[in-house]
């Protein structure tokens, strides 16, 4: 009898501990992922030589997305009224949802989808544009401590299936300004 008694109360104790476990595990995960949803960077071309947040706006709502534009960020390239450089801001960003940037839902989840607009296959981004997107991304590494290998070209990414954002758009040119741009505002002078 008083074994048995030991025996239930043992796995009854166990039963609890799992429980908490479980909640407690499952909380710091929420946690976790609430404050950490950023966790990559990815960078788009319009392939288009004009265009402005509204016209993506627009066309992707055309095409069944009913959050409408599918990046987080436009920078412009001086056509369709806006300037050269100009950052506009989406409203996916503005309500910190996910984009439709991407082919992959788990990119979309945890990337910041950034589009230029030009076709980089064609033209290359203009120095107000790159300059634009090394400050972006600066202010977006600083907040979310995204790692500079999770800054990616979206035809970097396993599975896009695309050459966005263009062949003329190197990835590691814009990375070395963005270390260079860094270091630059981190260097402590005498
Ligand atoms: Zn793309």
């Amino acid at each position: 009898m008083k074994k048995q008694f030991y025996f239930v109360s043992f796995f009854l104790g166990l039963l609890v501990h799992i429980a908490f476990l479980f909640f407690f595990v499952d909380g710091l995960q929420a946690e976790f992922s609430k404050s950490s949803r950023w966790r990559y960077i990815v960078i788009h071309h319009s392939g288009t030589r004009i265009g402005n947040l509204q016209i993506f706006d627009n066309y992707h709502r055309r095409r069944g997305m009913k959050n409408g534009a599918a990046y987080h960020f436009v920078i412009g390239n001086g056509t369709a009224d806006k300037g050269d450089g100009q950052i506009e801001v989406s409203s996916r960003w503005k309500r910190q949802i996910e984009g439709g940037h991407c082919r992959q839902r788990w990119v979309n989840k945890i990337g910041i989808g950034i589009c230029l607009v030009g076709n980089f296959d064609h033209t290359r981004p203009t120095r107000k544009q790159m300059h634009s997107l090394v400050s972006l991304c600066k202010l977006l590494r600083s907040r979310y401590y995204i790692p500079l290998s999770n800054i990616k070209g979206h035809g970097h990414i396993k599975g896009e299936k695309t050459n966005c954002p263009g062949k003329n758009f190197s990835i590691q040119e814009f990375k070395k300004m963005l270390v260079e741009e860094e270091q630059r505002t981190f260097k402590i002078s005498d």
